[in-house]
């Protein structure tokens, strides 16, 4: 299944909170267990669950990222993520936990009477592969 081109008809749902999320590179560690949301199934929150593997620069961002590792990326196992774009899923973590809860109340509500997937259209993959947030692509807002 091939991405949708961005296009300027392309709208996505805003993303409420995670261009403003405050999370440092260090909050993540190798082995850790994170997902990277993209939208809403069945009224849950919905994303990539990715494996942290190691530090690794995040290029369109120019700050530290972290490689990730997703089972299911098949030619695209191996992307770079922004600490922000990551929630843990390996450990309780009160500041993942409190981001989580936020995005649910923000898009829930919106989608209540949705049971289908809806696919946000928050991210990209670069040709380096780079996972790249839709708010990191348009810069400085
Ligand atoms: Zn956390």
């Amino acid at each position: 299944m091939s991405q949708p081109p961005p296009t300027s008809a392309f709208a996505p749902t805003p993303d409420p909170l995670t261009p403003d999320r405050d999370i440092t590179h260090a909050h993540f560690q190798p082995g850790d267990t994170v997902v990277v949301l993209k939208g809403i199934s069945g009224g849950e929150l919905w994303g990539d669950a990715m494996r942290v593997v190691a530090p690794s620069w995040h290029t369109p961002t120019d700050e530290d990222g972290w490689r990730l590792r997703d089972s299911t990326g098949g030619t695209q196992s191996y992307v770079t993520g922004h600490p922000r774009y990551l929630v843990h899923l390996s450990r309780r973590c009160p500041d993942c936990l409190i981001y989580l809860r936020a995005m649910e109340d923000a898009l829930l509500l919106r989608y209540a009477d949705r049971n289908e997937l809806i696919d946000c259209g928050w991210y990209t993959i670069t040709a380096l592969n780079q996972l790249l947030h839709i708010a990191d692509i348009q810069g400085s807002r």
